[in-house]
């Protein structure tokens, strides 16, 4: 395994690969378990899998963690090199000196969820997964559901923009309480952990509840009112459509729906995301809704 820093040297690497797959996975570092699925669904589907570690300043707004966000690089070198990465890109910077000029944007799909409060977030995650993409010209790349408006988004970037790349996703690894692994829960204390998992309880909550027939009304109820015993406050809790992540009028439909939510813990913020399976509603394709199966 390389562990490569400067763009030029990446390129000249790569070039010797013509006939092979390669596969991106693209990461903020502080690797977990939820990361590591996604390299291993990378060696799964191609020959040579590259890692990159970035922490896009692009991405974070002005009063978020852009500055404490966990840096683990020699731990994720270690756990790339034993899954059998060929190649970490962990750029000092991706951008000129003086800024970039050029960039991205995303219209109705990053305006609600995450992107009502995170303005120009999903601008600045296009627009590095677009570098990315251009240093690396991977044929396939991996992304969790984990944050499913960022997959959904960046899957019609690359149908929109005609992308010669295959933008795959890949499930939610947990915890064994349920709560999602992320590198933010590295910031929570033990009485928060502890809450925490309640994001993911609730969230299993709607799935029944769901599954039992209940109304979209009645559904979202009972994920508030457990959440609101557990003292956290939800900044969204929403079932939408998955494809246009458009708040859903009713679970009558025959559209995949996806309940997703953001709560803060403290003062860390957390999202998570679950597929619902409305019983009077025709089976969604299993391949893209493994529960529902
Ligand atoms: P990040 O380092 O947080 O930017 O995440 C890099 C990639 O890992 C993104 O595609 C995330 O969706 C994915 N990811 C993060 N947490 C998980 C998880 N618990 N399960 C699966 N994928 C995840």
């Amino acid at each position: 395994m390389k562990v490569i820093s400067s763009i030029t040297e990446l390129q000249h690497e790569l070039a010797n690969f013509d006939k092979e797959q390669v596969a991106l996975v693209p990461t903020m570092g502080c690797l977990h378990e939820g990361h590591i699925s996604l390299i291993q669904k990378a060696k799964r589907l191609a020959d040579i899998v590259v890692v990159s570690i970035y922490v896009n300043p692009l991405q974070f707004g002005a009063n978020e963690d852009l500055d404490n966000y966990p840096r683990t690089l020699e731990a994720d070198i270690v756990a790339c090199e034993n899954e059998g990465v060929d190649f970490i890109f962990h750029p000092q910077n991706l951008y000129p000196e003086h800024g970039i000029q050029v960039g991205l944007h995303v219209d109705s799909l990053s305006q609600g969820l995450c992107g009502a409060s995170r303005q120009g977030h999903f601008d600045g995650v296009v627009t590095v997964v677009n570098i990315l993409f251009n240093i690396v010209q991977p044929q396939l790349a991996i992304f969790g559901e984990k944050d499913f408006q960022q997959l959904t988004i960046i899957q019609r970037m690359a149908s929109d923009l005609h992308m010669p790349v295959e933008v795959i996703g890949a499930e939610t690894v947990r915890e064994e309480d349920g709560l999602a692994k992320s590198s933010r829960n590295t910031y929570l204390n033990a009485e928060q952990r502890t809450q925490a998992r309640e994001i993911s309880i609730a969230l299993s909550l709607m799935q029944q509840a769901v599954a039992e027939s209940l109304s979209l009304e009645d559904t979202l109820e009972i994920a508030l009112a457990h959440l609101k015993k557990f003292g956290i406050q939800a900044e969204y809790l929403e079932i939408c459509y998955t494809d246009s992540l458009q708040p859903a009028q009713s679970l009558d439909t025959d559209k995949p729906l996806r309940a997703l939510i953001a709560a803060k813990v403290g003062s860390t913020r957390l999202i998570d995301n679950m597929p619902l399976c409305p019983t009077s509603a025709a089976k969604p394709n299993p391949e893209d809704n493994p529960l529902c199966a």
